[in-house]
């Protein structure tokens, strides 16, 4: 029996590979299934940026500034700039990707390719079908599954895997399984099922589904499986859910099949889980718990090997965990656990009550650098109202003692919360600036009603009254819209909270890696060492140097190098210190270049 893996089809920047598809990769392999992956990002890339850009160019005269380098360098040099941006994304190296215009620039790009050609991508004559349909065929497999996302915001994507998957069944005639984070809640898979007419949908945690499913649709015999739905009668028979009962027993994630080199990153990053669920699990907003029933975790031990097998087998020593939330229970287990094992980094979601200055010291001298809390609201009746069982008083000193310990911290506030008012929001305006000395980064969002978040499953207890999908309105407090307009305003009134550091994170999550590798590597303005690794951080073409791949950056000059100094300029690429590329004299010289940036820890390229 051989299974084809289809990964979520998106052209989007990478900065680690997919962990659910590597879970499946190594369940199914283990379970002795031939099984092949089809990746999508950056396959996707290459198609929109370098195989398929000429196609795409009249969509890109029709954006403002690409508009205008076309009309003014050409056709030719723009399609070769696509081409550079192409190499930037997918490459290891560290250059081009330390200043916050180069990155603003790889940032526009991919959001114009998430809102312009995807959607293209399923008509003709763009080959993204027969292209998808090929690489799937290329495996012969016997049954074909689909990692599927967020398919309502990208309509015309859906369309483009649905047709994918006629032309897989009418030629093929072989089983199609769906799958993936888009298949959480009932309404999904109802809607899923609808659009994408499986034979079946696979949901919750997915590898014994998977496995058992394959070996029953190998015997011919399909019966009860849980966590997989199929049709029968006039719909979608939902299937029993059930957790996996011992983490412990799964195979590693495999990630054989990516190209760990090809991400946006000059480390690698790896994910890992080491408990599925929240401990939590109260929050009035979220439906991540109802992803997994009830939480358990994978026991100190198998965590111990897990990470053993990544550095032995990935070379990796960079890991973000994508446990729901870190309580400072379980981050007590860890610290105890981890401290078994040197050099390597975490990065983790965390659950900001009962972390103490001596807890969050541990964490910090066993590898964890970054901590994403999920801080919400600076107002207590807010956090109540959300059960959120925190105190702001209580995260504010955890925020303190985490950063006083070396750790970056970023926060997850929520706006709009029903019964939120615009003097409660002010609040969490006023908790920030309170504590920007100790706050890196801050993730805002506006309410939203999630299937089967307490919320939505209950709206009275919290005055909201429905409206359909995911709309709704409130007795008392900020309605949506004007939550949206509020927090806008906040947005644009330069908000700052980075304390004194230099760390650029345009976009959204997929940055949140990036965020981590600096918290690692530590990238500082801090001159007083010479044994810093110094970085160019300009986007150099021939003997120019410029701070934005499109030209548009106007704080910084475009720098005409001289011989000497392009090849200074070329040796700055965060492998050396700055006292072993030169001697003291030119050092001083060299330091007052705009376009260098300095790490306090050398990126050493993996051996393989
Ligand atoms: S918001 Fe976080 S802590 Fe709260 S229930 Fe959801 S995952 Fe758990």
């Amino acid at each position: 029996m051989k299974f084809c893996l289809v990964e979520r089809q998106e052209s989007r920047i990478r900065c680690a590979p997919d962990l659910g598809a590597a879970y499946l990769l190594g369940v199914c392999r283990e379970a002795g299934f031939g099984t092949s992956l089809v990746c999508g990002s950056p396959r996707t890339l290459y198609d929109s940026l370098v195989r398929d850009a000429a196609a795409f160019l009249d969509t890109f005269k029709e954006d403002r500034l690409f508009g205008r380098i076309i009309k003014d360098r050409g056709e030719t040099y723009f399609l070769g700039l696509l081409k550079e941006m192409y190499g930037a994304i997918t490459s290891n190296q560290i250059t081009d990707k330390t200043n916050p215009e180069a990155l603003e620039d790889i940032w526009r790009l991919t959001t114009f390719l998430r809102d312009r050609t995807w959607p293209a991508f399923g008509r003709e004559p763009f080959s993204f079908r027969t292209r998808l349909y090929e690489a799937i065929t290329a495996s012969k497999p016997d049954v074909v599954g689909f990692s599927l996302w967020n398919f309502y915001d990208h309509p015309q994507m859906a369309k483009a895997i649905s047709d994918v998957m006629s032309r897989v069944r009418s030629q093929l005639d072989i089983p199609i399984i769906i799958g993936g984070p888009g298949m959480a809640t009932a309404g999904s898979r109802q809607d899923a099922f609808r659009i994408f007419k499986p034979d079946y949908i696979v949901h919750h945690e997915g590898e014994l589904a998977i496995a058992g499913l394959l070996s029953m649709l190998e015997a011919g015999d399909v019966k009860d499986i849980a966590n997989v739905s199929y049709p029968g009668g006039a719909g979608l028979v939902e299937g029993r859910t059930e957790a996996v009962a011992d983490l412990d027993a799964l195979p590693p994630p495999d990630f054989s099949d990516y190209d760990l080199d090809s991400f946006f990153l000059p480390v690698r990053v790896l994910p890992l889980m080491t408990a599925r669920g929240c401990e939590w699990a109260r929050c009035a907003f979220c439906n991540h718990h109802a992803t997994y029933p009830g939480y358990h975790e994978v026991s100190p031990d198998r965590v111990l090997e897990l990470l053993e097998h990544y550095r032995d087998r990935y070379k990796t020593d960079m890991i973000m965990l994508h446990d729901e939330t870190l309580t400072a229970r379980r981050a007590t287990q860890l610290v105890d656990t981890l401290s078994r094992l040197d050099g390597f980094y975490y990065y983790s979601y965390a659950y900001p009550r009962g972390y103490t200055k001596g807890l969050l010291g541990g964490m910090y001298s066993v590898g964890f650098r970054t901590l994403v809390w999920g801080v919400e609201s600076g107002n207590q009746a807010v956090l109540e109202s959300m059960r959120k069982g925190t105190n702001v008083t209580e995260i504010e000193s955890i925020l303190k003692a985490s950063r006083e310990a070396g750790i970056i911290n970023v926060l997850f506030l929520l706006f709009g919360f029903p019964g939120e008012t615009s003097e409660a929001a002010m609040d969490t305006v006023k908790f920030l600036e309170r504590n920007k000395g100790y706050v890196e980064r801050h993730s805002n969002s506006v309410f939203f009603l999630q299937e089967g978040s307490p919320v939505a499953l209950d709206p009275s207890v919290w005055g909201v009254e429905p409206k359909g999908g995911t709309g709704y309105k409130v007795e008392k407090g900020m309605q949506n819209k004007e939550a949206k307009e509020f927090l806008k305003r906040i947005e644009t009134s330069g908000l700052r909270t980075a304390s004194g550091t230099m760390y650029h994170m345009p976009g959204d999550t997929e940055f949140r890696a990036y965020l981590f590798m600096q918290s690692v590597y530590g990238e500082t303005s801090d001159f007083c060492s010479q044994d810093l690794i110094p970085v160019r951080n300009g986007v150099l073409r021939g003997d120019t140097l410029s701070p934005s791949f499109f030209g548009s950056g106007v704080c910084r000059p475009v720098l005409h190098l001289s011989g000497k100094d392009s090849a200074f300029i070329g040796s700055c690429g965060g492998i050396r210190s700055a006292r072993d590329i030169d001697d003291d004299e030119r050092i001083d010289r060299f330091l007052r270049y705009p376009y260098i940036v300095f790490y306090r820890k050398p990126f050493l390229k993996p051996s393989h």
